[in-house]
């Protein structure tokens, strides 16, 4: 059965005008489930009884399960259970300017991206929306503080769920929900170009964040297999027609792989693929898992990229380390559970 997370506002509207009712109804379950935050319908009293046994019919409230936490200072690892019995994970960062999670958007992903865990498991099927909305909800009620900040860049590629994607924003973005600004949300996504595409016309202002990691196809090539279909000429193509339109700035991610994309030749060249565009690049120490072989990159020469892209002007930042003790780095608490 369909969860009520799953419905935005103006289809909540939709729905009980099919079945005959007045649309203020929408307004009043938006109030119980995200201003209240109630876990039944039962609670919603000021709707009538014969009303709530139609929504029992027709919805579940509940579709999620927290199953485990694991927590450190400034960063919480949420394992959740879906009603199929599959596993994602959430992460929760406490930041100066406010709280921010990693949510999931499928169960395993299909990109097969050599250093990333989460890919170990392939595609099982896309997260719903209301999946994605009760994942922000279990972990507000954990931390009892509301979310600042949402990226969408736990497990799974977004961009290989659009549909459920948009309607994620749509919801979490409503004034009289849970009330999320769309500038503070960001999608992060491999590159799947047609979707960058359609994404430029969403009228959301939701920020992009693009998973770059190598300043060329041969490198970018052997770590990601996206970069097959949508090579890396074509993506930057699509990126600069995107801030063309958008007028928005796109963020980098470079993970750094130690041997592999972290030379001084491979900083030069990304900065001169990067060079004059509105971007902003953000370098990812590898957070090592047990099962794929690839090594941080030393201290040393981190910053020292780190350096060369500063000295040409190129905005950058290194990503502050959340997790590495609490296994928090991407899709490892999954694994962990499942034994993989
Ligand atoms: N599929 C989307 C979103 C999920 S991955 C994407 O590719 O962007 C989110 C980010 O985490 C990506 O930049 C990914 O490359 C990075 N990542 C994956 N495994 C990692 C690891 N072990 N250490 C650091 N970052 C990792």
């Amino acid at each position: 059965m369909e969860s009520i997370y799953n419905k935005s506002f103006n289809e909540l509207v939709t729905y009980f005008e099919s079945i005959g009712q007045k649309k203020f109804k929408a307004t009043q379950v938006f109030e119980w489930l995200y201003l209240k935050r109630v876990k039944s319908f039962d609670e919603m009293s000021n709707i009538k009884k014969e009303l709530i046994d139609v929504l029992k019919d027709d919805f579940v409230i509940e579709d999620i399960s927290l199953d485990k936490v694991e927590r450190d200072v400034e960063v919480n690892k949420y394992l959740f259970t879906l009603n199929d019995g599959n596993h994602i994970e959430s992460v929760l960062m406490r930041h100066d300017y406010g709280t921010s999670i990693c949510i999931s958007s499928q169960v395993g992903c299909n990109m097969g991206c050599r250093f990333c865990e989460s890919g170990r498991l392939k595609k099982v099927r896309n997260l719903t929306a209301g999946e994605m909305v009760e994942q922000i909800l279990k972990v507000e009620e954990d931390i009892n503080m509301r979310i600042t900040h949402v990226v969408i860049m736990g497990i799974g590629e977004p961009f290989d769920n659009f549909d459920n994607f948009k309607r994620f924003v749509e919801i979490v973005n409503y004034q009289k929900g849970i009330n999320i600004g769309s500038r503070h949300i960001t999608v992060s996504t491999c590159g799947i170009i047609p979707k960058i595409r359609e994404f430029s016309l969403f009228p959301y202002q939701v920020n992009l964040a693009i998973s770059l990691h190598a300043p060329n196809n041969r490198i970018r090539d052997m770590l990601m297999p996206i970069n097959k279909a949508y090579p890396l000429d074509k993506l930057m193509e699509e990126i600069k027609h995107y801030i063309k339109i958008t007028n928005r700035r796109v963020t980098f991610e470079y993970i750094l792989l130690s041997g592999i994309n972290d030379t001084e030749e491979c900083a030069n060249e990304l900065c001169d693929l990067l060079k004059g565009l509105n971007c902003y690049v953000n370098l990812i120490p590898y957070n090592e898992t047990n099962n794929l072989g690839y090594k941080r990159s030393k201290k040393d020469t981190i910053s020292n990229f780190y350096d060369i892209i500063k000295k040409r002007k190129i905005n950058v930042t290194i990503r502050r380390e959340f997790g590495s003790k609490i296994s928090a780095a991407c899709g490892q608490l999954r694994s962990k559970k499942e034994d993989l």
